[in-house]
């Protein structure tokens, strides 16, 4: 028998995965994973058909979502695992973080426009600025100025236009770490700090450490061993979750293979009790 494994962070289609749900979910299959979550930004678009299709091919699946939040003006990442997919709190939250990112893409157009790169709301892909349901970010704008030949590669979008501090880059402005974090717990989900490492800058670990968290995601693609001892340290001097995943994202990010960091059946329980204790409270289908 195949040794549990389960990949909590990945992203699909209604975020800025190339993968729809249900190709995640069969290639989850195909790497011989026994457990998923799809953690797209802002958005849990991706359960109102992967609970059913994960249900038919026997692939447990984790409810799941990436928020992006701000803390002293710094983007930080949050996952959240465990909550009801028809919790309203979650389900509000994601709508006011379309909003925010609606009005965002369009300042960043209206740079680009006035750099000489103008750009139209259906370039961007799955253009559902109207859905209001799927997540359009930046990776999305980088994939629009490749298609009409403003850069070369996807990098160079970041590097030249749309990273941070760049001449077409807005901010925008995003949802506290500690609102965010209450806003997983009203929905009775765990909250984790995502990917730590990549914190900018590092010095800002110390403060955000002192936050409600439930865990932190302390395996993660291509972690070196040393790294990963640092963070389940931390983790464990806590009594916090260690979480893990592969931020797999299909073609636009191929060095991160679904399932090359993933968690065993331990952790996975734990977050999959909770999962199904609360999607019993709001009678949803699973
Ligand atoms: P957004 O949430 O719209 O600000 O987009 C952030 C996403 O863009 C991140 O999650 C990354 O996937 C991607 N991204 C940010 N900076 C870069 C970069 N320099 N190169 C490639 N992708 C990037
Ligand atoms: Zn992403
Ligand atoms: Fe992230
Ligand atoms: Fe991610």
């Amino acid at each position: 028998m195949n040794e549990f494994r389960a990949d909590l962070h990945c992203h699909s289609t209604c975020s800025d995965g190339t993968f729809s749900p249900e190709e995640l979910i069969l290639h989850a299959l195909e790497k011989g994973l026994t457990g998923l979550s799809i953690t797209d930004h802002d958005s849990i678009q991706a359960y109102s058909t992967a609970l059913a299709f994960a249900k038919e091919q026997q692939l447990a699946l984790l409810s799941g979502v990436e928020f992006s939040t701000m803390f002293n003006e710094h983007s930080i990442h949050i996952l959240g695992y465990s909550f009801s997919v028809d919790h309203p709190a979650i389900l509000e939250f994601c709508e006011k973080h379309q909003q925010r990112r609606l009005q965002r893409n369009r300042l960043i157009l209206q740079k680009l426009k006035e750099n000489g790169m103008p750009l139209e709301e259906s370039d961007l892909e799955h253009s559902s600025f109207q859905a209001g349901k799927q997540t359009i970010g930046r990776p999305h704008i980088a994939l629009a100025l490749l298609k009409k030949g403003y850069v070369s590669t996807f990098q160079e979008a970041f590097h030249l236009h749309i990273g941070e501090g760049k001449p077409s880059f807005v901010a925008g402005s995003s949802f506290s770490t500690e609102e965010t974090i209450a806003i997983i717990h009203q929905a009775n989900g765990y909250a984790v700090l995502a990917h730590p490492h990549l914190i900018e800058p590092q010095r800002l670990i110390k403060k955000l450490l002192e936050l409600p968290f439930d865990g932190l995601e302390g395996y993660y693609a291509r972690f070196a061993p040393q790294e990963q001892k640092r963070w389940v340290k931390i983790a464990q001097a806590r009594n916090w979750l260690i979480t893990g995943g592969s931020d797999f994202h299909g073609t636009i990010k191929p060095n991160n293979p679904l399932g090359g960091s993933w968690v065993r059946d331990d952790i996975f329980k734990l977050l999959y009790d909770r999962f199904l204790l609360n999607s019993s409270h709001s009678g949803s289908f699973l």
